[in-house]
C-alpha cells in the first residue's frame, strides 16, 4: 500500500483476510489474525480473550498460531484480564514483542500500568475494538446452563455464527468430540443477545464509557464495517469485513505490513461513524434496576419471558415475521406500511 492514513486524516479502511476459513471463523473480517501473524512472525505473543475450561471468558498469552486461532470471534461477555497484566509486563521487559487485543478500557488500563511500574512500551502493539459495552457474566452463564448437549460437554461458543452469513444473527454451541448445534439468534440462543441490544445486561459504567470517540487510546482500532453493502456492495461477499482505524505510527507500521495476508480498502471515517465511535456510549434503559431485581427474585427463564419476549405471544411474533420473511411478503409489508407513515 503506498500511504497508510490515520483516523486523525478523516481515514478508514475494510480489510478482508485473504484466508476464507480464518474468515468465516472470525467475527469480521479477519483484521486480529493478520495483526497478531506480523506479531507471532517477529517471534512475539498475543493477549486475547478465550473460553477457559469451565467456559468463562478471560485473557490469555498466545505464543504459537494455533493458540491465537482460541482468541478469534467476539465473546459478547466481560472478559477477565487481571491474570495476564503481569505476564504482559514480564514479555516486555524481557524485551519481547507483545500483541494485546481488547476493549479500550482494557487497553488504557494495561497502558497505565505498565506506566505506574515505569516498564517501556516500546515493543507493545494494542489492538482496542469498537465497543458496544460488556454484558455480565452471570446471565451468560444462565445461558450456557441451558444447553444441554445431549450430556456432551460444552467447549465453546460462537455468538457469531457465519452459518448463514455474515449480515444473518446465528449462534453455534460447540461441544466435545466435535458437535456443533446451531441456533438461531434471538429465540434459540435464549435471548441474551437481545437483552445486550437492549442494553439491560451491559455493566453500568460502559453507560458512562469514556472511550467512545475516534480519539481512541490503542495504535489500531477493529469493529465491523456495518453500512459497507451500501456504499461499496462489490466488495461485501457476507463472509464479513473488518473495520480499521490507524491511530498511531505503530499502528501504522502493522497496517503497512498486513496487505501480505488481506485485501484492504480506503474510505472516508464518516462512512462508518456508529454510535460508539461517535461519542454515544449505550444507554442505560430505563427499567434496568427493574429488571435485575426480577431476575434475581425468579431466575433467568421468567426474566426472559418478560424481557426478551421469549413466551409464548413472543415466539409466535417472531416465527410469524420468519414465515412472511421466507414467502417473500414481509418486504411489501414493510413498503405498505412506510408508505402510509408519509
Ligand atoms: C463485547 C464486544 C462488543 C463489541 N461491540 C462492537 C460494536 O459495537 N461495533 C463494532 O463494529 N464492533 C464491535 N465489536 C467488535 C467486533 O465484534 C469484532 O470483534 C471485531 O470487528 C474484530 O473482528 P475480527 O474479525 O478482526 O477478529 P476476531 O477474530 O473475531 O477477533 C476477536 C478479537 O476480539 C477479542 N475479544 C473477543 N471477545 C472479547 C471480550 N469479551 N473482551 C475483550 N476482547 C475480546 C479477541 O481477543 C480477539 O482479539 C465488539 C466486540 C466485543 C467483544
Ligand atoms: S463500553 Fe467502555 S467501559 Fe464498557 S467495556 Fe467497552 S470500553 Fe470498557
Amino acid at each position: 500500500m503506498k500511504e497508510i492514513q490515520k483516523s486523525g486524516d478523516g481515514v478508514a479502511y475494510a480489510l478482508l483476510c485473504n484466508n476464507r476459513k480464518t474468515r468465516l471463523e472470525s467475527s469480521s473480517g479477519g483484521a486480529f489474525t493478520v495483526f497478531s501473524d506480523i506479531i507471532l512472525h517477529k517471534g512475539g505473543v498475543i493477549a486475547g480473550a478465550v473460553f477457559d475450561e469451565k467456559m468463562n471468558v478471560v485473557h490469555k498469552i498466545a505464543k504459537t498460531p494455533d493458540e491465537r486461532d482460541a482468541m478469534r470471534g467476539s465473546k459478547y461477555i466481560q472478559s477477565d484480564a487481571h491474570a495476564v497484566w503481569n505476564e504482559i509486563l514480564d514479555y516486555l521487559e524481557n524485551d519481547s514483542y507483545v500483541m494485546f487485543t481488547g476493549t479500550p478500557c482494557q487497553v488504557d488500563a494495561l497502558k497505565s500500568l505498565a506506566d505506574i511500574k515505569g516498564i517501556r512500551t516500546d515493543k507493545l502493539y494494542t489492538v482496542d475494538l469498537i465497543c458496544h459495552g460488556v454484558p455480565s457474566p452471570k446471565i451468560n452463564r444462565e445461558l450456557f446452563s441451558q444447553l444441554s448437549g445431549n450430556g456432551k460437554k460444552l467447549v465453546g461458543y460462537s455468538y457469531r455464527s457465519k452459518k448463514k452469513g455474515w449480515h444473518a444473527h446465528f449462534e453455534e454451541a460447540k461441544y466435545e468430540g466435535g458437535i456443533k448445534e446451531s441456533r438461531r439468534g434471538r429465540w434459540l440462543a435464549y435471548s441474551n443477545i437481545l437483552l445486550f441490544e437492549k442494553y439491560y445486561t451491559n455493566r453500568q459504567c460502559c453507560c458512562e464509557c469514556p472511550y467512545c470517540d475516534t480519539n481512541r487510546v490503542s495504535d489500531l482500532t477493529i469493529g465491523d464495517a456495518w453500512g459497507i453493502e451500501k456504499f461499496a456492495p462489490e466488495i461485501d461477499d457476507n463472509i464479513g469485513i473488518s473495520l480499521v482505524l490507524v491511530n498511531t505510527e505503530k499502528g501504522a507500521q502493522l497496517m503497512g505490513r498486513a496487505e501480505d495476508g488481506a485485501k484492504i480498502y480506503k474510505f472516508r471515517l464518516d462512512d462508518f461513524m456508529q454510535p460508539r465511535l461517535n461519542k454515544i456510549p449505550c444507554p442505560k434503559p430505563e427499567k434496568k434496576e427493574e429488571f435485575w431485581d426480577y431476575y434475581e427474585r425468579n431466575g433467568y427463564l421468567k426474566m426472559l419471558r418478560k424481557y426478551a419476549g421469549y413466551g409464548m405471544k413472543g415466539r409466535l411474533l417472531y416465527y410469524t415475521k420468519v414465515i412472511l420473511r421466507r414467502i417473500g411478503v414481509s418486504k411489501y409489508l414493510k413498503q405498505i406500511l412506510r408508505g402510509r407513515s408519509q
